[in-house]
């Protein structure tokens, strides 16, 4: 059985709707998906009806962006409810910081001569929100970077011209939120962070003590090598492994959906204790 339980539609910086993303999936051989938009859940419920019609399990999933100590850290709810009121409430707040936030790149590129990036990112999206994802592909579009990569190298990235700082939900209350709705949280792609040993540990003890139960062991984003150190920091911290692909579109800078290696043999996986309905698999006539 292929997991994967990272993934992204049109509710957030995905280009497939939730429907398309649900049959990608199945074709590519995944059995259990998790969709996992930044900060919405907007996409949950199409998913959900895709997943029964084709016999794939969805999980319903977000994934939370956080600011801990300064950086940002992305944390990943799993079976959430996506009807909580508390995590529905959590999330807005998110959608709001974002609003800021979008006008502020946009005036940042303005000041930097790209005219009109905020309408135009803006134009890009199919959900609720804007992410830097939009901002990247209308920097393409437009001509004024030679590719995806580029944006992030040159304007978007942390600390890059047209970077703007916000402060995203606390580490607390996303594993708060999370756990109201019944879900379990788990880091994203722990590798990515770049922290140092020491402060690396500090994240998963907070991480830990605000009731997170799982990190990203294997992801698209880490290279087998540090698949096998996020492996062994799980083991030491004694927290529940996951994998995903984070997928997001179907060419160029990102894996394919069920892409992702196996887990290490001695990881407990998050599914471990998940029991899974089987989906009622809707037999069309026509088949
Ligand atoms: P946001 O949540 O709006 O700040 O956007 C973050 C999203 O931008 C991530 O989820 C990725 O999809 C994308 N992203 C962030 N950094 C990079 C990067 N260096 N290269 C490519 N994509 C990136
Ligand atoms: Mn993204
Ligand atoms: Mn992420
Ligand atoms: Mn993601």
């Amino acid at each position: 059985m292929i997991y994967d339980l990272h993934s992204h539609s049109t509710a957030s910086d995905g280009v497939l709707e939730p429907a398309e993303l649900v049959k990608r999936a199945h074709q590519m051989g995944v059995g259990v998906l998790a969709l996992t938009d930044h900060d919405v859940l907007d996409g949950i419920a199409e998913a959900s009806r895709a997943a029964a019609a084709c016999g794939l399990v969805l999980v319903p999933g977000v994934e939370i962006s956080v600011t801990w100590r300064r950086r940002v850290i992305h944390v990943l709810g799993l079976n959430v409810d996506v009807e909580n009121p508390v995590l529905l409430q959590g999330l807005q707040t998110l959608t709001e910081k974002r609003h800021w936030r979008t006008a502020e790149l946009g005036r940042r590129l303005e000041k930097l001569g790209i005219a009109g990036a905020h309408e135009g990112a803006a134009r890009l999206t199919r959900g609720r929100i804007v992410s830097r994802t939009h901002f990247a592909r209308y920097l393409v579009e437009q001509g004024h970077v030679r590719d995806f990569k580029a944006a992030f190298k040159r304007y978007l990235g942390q600390g890059k011209k047209a970077y703007v700082n916000c402060e995203w939900a606390s580490l607390e209350d996303a594993v708060a939120w999370i756990r109201e709705a019944g879900g379990q949280a788990v880091i994203a792609h722990p590798a990515r962070y770049r922290l140092g040993r020491a402060l690396f540990a500090e994240l998963l003890e907070a991480f830990k003590a605000a009731g997170g139960e799982g990190m990203e062991v294997v992801s698209s984003s880490h290279s087998h090598q540090e698949n096998l150190t996020m492996a062994t920091f799980a083991r030491q911290f004694d927290l529940l492994a996951s994998a995903g692909s984070d997928f997001h579109e179907p060419t160029g800078n990102w894996a394919e959906l069920g892409g992702t290696a196996a887990l290490p043999g001695h990881c407990v996986p998050i599914w471990h204790d998940w029991e899974l309905e089987e989906p009622i698999q809707q037999v069309s006539v026509l088949d």
